[in-house]
């Protein structure tokens, strides 16, 4: 022999590429395992990677090469498991990037670095103490008792290292202590850990279970079926606003505890959530280490202690948003995703993963069940249940038997034009505030909107192709569709009824503001209006004053139709339910029901009964009659019509290909010819619509736009673009990214 029998493939940090091969020698054979994180020789400097693979040494098959050995392994266990690296595989084929950037994608930075738990350790006088046992150290060991004695004169527990370095002693004589059982120390940072939120120490955790009802019942056996059955499963849990959903999910996740496996349950925003943890960790009698959270507001060493905590199984439920999806968890037996539809899932950077899917392909890798859970669950996933890929439960009624909100439309082109406020949403919310009810007005923002729409009858121009709303240059006077780049003489008058004033105006949140602080100058008033992460912390303040009832009314965007449980909301107002109509986005009559439904589960969800106003220019419009009377299944029906026609998802997955350059004649130049190469490879089984400018068409400096591709098979398809891709010379002014199952259009 010599000197070693196995090599590991190594992923390298270094932006490489591909998997390298490396001699694992002897010395290190029983620390080296799939995951440990090592350094290696490259190129005459060492560099950082991860062991993806562990193989028996054959010479035959390095013949020719100089296989090099691995220099050291870093820390002290593997940081990734092989069903990661098998996830990673599939990312790397699925959403077009490489391996090692699923990898990085997986693995945070500070578990990445190889660092190991800081440990902040407290230590204080142990409580039965004896003086006498302290006097005993006086003459034996001094440095001992110079410590008991700083301590004895210090009510408030110290970190050690700190104490160590002030009275000038060594940690030994500390631990010495400890082994005497004269000193006790406890990890803080386990503690910040337990309580990962400041929010939650203050909040009163409802601990005890509520009764479930029959649906809730019924729904929690069909799901506790599946998992007996221990074996992959997709399903849907389809409750309606306020039906308790975090119940049934609470049930089953014990169910899997009893069990010996393990959870992940996912949610679109932890951080805005802060109760639900506590609400977990009560009701599943877990502590802080079997029950870890995951979100972008960890500190370090929270982050690293959450990760080596899952990866050595003694984590048992992680709770996180959508990076959670890549929770290193032992034994996975259910991941649960609620608000399935929520587009928050998606990551909008390199690799473009949406992590509801991979939640199901990893209940697939893991033979565990995905359940997904929605009151307005997405098209794809009702076509995955209409055609019996996933299986489904209903609950429809709310808990205790509370009523649905009461959905009311206002007709806005009998108003004033370009009205903020119908008379009737103005005198509701009066009466409202009289009553010292809450109230909350949504204003929709959504995405980007320049619509060519007729003020008298609410008409629309779309494209005859694409079926998605035309944007207006006003400049230019032409409208224009930015899937497939259609373009006409924007009309002078309104086709439909021949108006003359097609125009579209829109308003602000400042001006909804002015109205409000001019029409209800008593009310306090909070606004949220900008979906930025910076905000966080303000959000939670503002949702916490709101719950408490220091705020009478909220006025806010997307942000407030996230599933928050406020239960002294009696009226919501949705102020323009339009703009989400028409967007130049196929989905836009999915984001408009999902909204509506949403919007409107925020009201009445105490004991007061609730109310909701549809402002809308199209009140006969299907999504919003649809999402009026609750009808998920005709409005369903009808809208995957729409799609087969018109070949959108489900029909067809679509890949969204977005050029960009800061030349804009180049970028126009280069993209045709980039089509007509596509077109050639791709043939006939792939539809293409495009090249076309962006909706956005200029970002910063950068020019934008963007090919569709429509497919059956999204990995086949992804490998043919690339293959175009990878034989096409670009300029290299030029840049392009490939965004599979695109959730974004513009
Ligand atoms: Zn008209
Ligand atoms: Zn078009």
């Amino acid at each position: 022999m010599n000197g070693f029998s196995k090599v590991a493939s190594v992923i390298l940090f270094s932006g490489f590429g591909k998997e390298l091969t490396y001699i694992v020698p002897d010395s290190l054979a029983d620390k080296l395992l799939v995951g440990s994180l090592v350094k290696v020789p490259l190129r005459g400097t060492m560099a950082d990677g991860i062991v993806c693979d562990i193989k028996d040494y054959n010479s035959s098959d390095y013949s020719g090469f100089k296989l090099k050995n691995v220099y050291s392994v870093v820390g002290e266990c593997p940081v990734l498991t092989k069903e990661l690296f098998d996830l990673a595989k599939w990312i790397a084929s699925y959403y077009a990037c490489t391996v090692q950037q699923a990898v990085e994608a997986m693995l945070p930075a500070v578990v990445k670095s190889g660092k190991e738990v800081q440990r902040n350790l407290e230590i204080r006088l142990s409580e039965n103490v004896k003086q006498s046992d302290i006097d005993a150290l006086k003459n034996r060991a001094k440095n001992q008792y110079k410590i008991c004695e700083y301590l004895s004169k210090n009510k408030f527990p110290i970190l050690k290292a700190a104490l160590c370095k002030s009275l000038n002693v060594s940690l030994s004589s500390v631990d010495a202590l400890i082994e005497k059982n004269i000193v006790c120390q406890r990890d803080t940072e386990l503690l910040k850990f337990a309580f990962d939120d400041d929010i939650s120490q203050n909040e009163v955790v409802a601990a005890k279970d509520l009764p479930l009802n029959e649906q809730q019942q019924n729904a929690l056996n069909d799901i506790c079926a599946q998992l007996a059955q221990n074996k992959f499963k997709t399903h849907l849990l389809y409750g309606v606003t306020g039906s308790g959903k975090t119940e049934v999910y609470i049930r089953a996740m014990r169910s899997v505890l009893e069990n010996g496996g393990s959870c992940i349950f996912m949610v679109p925003e932890i951080s805005l959530t802060p109760q639900t943890v506590g609400r977990l960790r009560s009701k599943l009698n877990l502590s802080a280490s079997e029950l870890v959270v995951w979100h972008s507001n960890l500190s370090d060493g929270q982050r690293l202690q959450a990760w080596k905590s899952m990866i050595n199984g003694s984590a048992k439920v992680a709770v996180g948003a959508r990076s959670c999806v890549f929770a290193p968890m032992q034994n996975l037996k259910l991941i649960i995703v609620d608000e399935e539809h929520d587009t928050a899932y998606k990551q909008e950077n390199m690799p473009r993963y949406n992590a509801r899917d991979l939640a199901v392909y990893r209940a697939s890798l893991n033979g565990a069940l995905a359940l997904l859970g929605s009151a307005t669950p997405s098209l794809e996933t009702l076509y995955n249940v209409q055609n019996a890929k996933y299986s489904i439960s209903k609950m429809t009624s709310r808990v205790d038997d509370r009523a649905m909100p009461k959905i009311m439309l206002v007709d806005m082109k009998r108003e004033k034009p370009n009205a903020i406020f119908s008379n009737i949403l103005r005198d509701k919310v009066l009466a409202r505030l009289d009553c010292k009810e809450q109230v909350i007005l949504f204003l929709n923002r959504r995405g980007y909107s320049k619509l060519f729409q007729c003020p008298d009858c609410g008409y629309v121009a779309t494209c005859p192709k694409c079926s998605v709303s035309l944007t207006w240059h006003r400049k230019e006077d032409y409208v224009m569709c930015h899937m497939c780049g259609h373009k006409e003489k924007a009309p002078q008058k309104c086709p439909n009824c021949g108006s003359l004033k097609a125009k579209w105006k829109s308003f602000g949140t400042q001006k909804v503001e002015e109205y409000i602080s001019q029409t209800f100058p008593q009310a306090k008033v909070a606004r949220i209006d900008a979906d930025t992460m910076k905000k966080r912390d303000e959000y939670r303040r503002i949702f916490g004053e709101f719950r408490k009832g220091n705020i009478d009314m909220l006025v806010g965007t997307q942000m407030i139709s996230k599933g928050l449980d406020f239960p002294k909301v009696t009226l919501v107002g949705i102020l323009n339910a339009d703009i989400s109509l028409n967007m130049e986005d196929f989905r836009a009559n999915e984001r408009t029901y999902q909204l509506i439904v949403q919007v409107s589960g925020r009201a009445g969800r105490g004991t007061g009964g609730g109310e909701v106003i549809v402002q809308t220019m199209n009140p006969d419009a299907p999504p919003i009659q649809y999402a009026r009377k609750d009808n998920l299944e005709d409005f369903l029906k009808e809208e995957l019509e729409n799609r087969m026609r018109f070949s959108y998802p489900p029909a067809k997955r679509l890949i969204r290909h977005i050029f960009r350059s800061r030349n804009p004649d180049k970028l126009a130049f280069y993209c045709e010819h980039f089509a007509k190469k596509a077109e050639l490879e791709l043939g006939s089984s792939v539809l293409m619509r495009g090249p076309a400018p962006a909706p956005i068409e200029k970002i910063q400096e950068y020019y934008r736009w963007h090919l569709w591709y429509f497919c059956t098979n999204v990995r086949s398809t992804v490998e043919k673009i690339m293959r175009v891709r990878n034989s096409f010379t670009f300029d290299k002014d030029i840049e392009d990214v490939l965004d599979v199952d695109p959730y974004s259009t513009i």
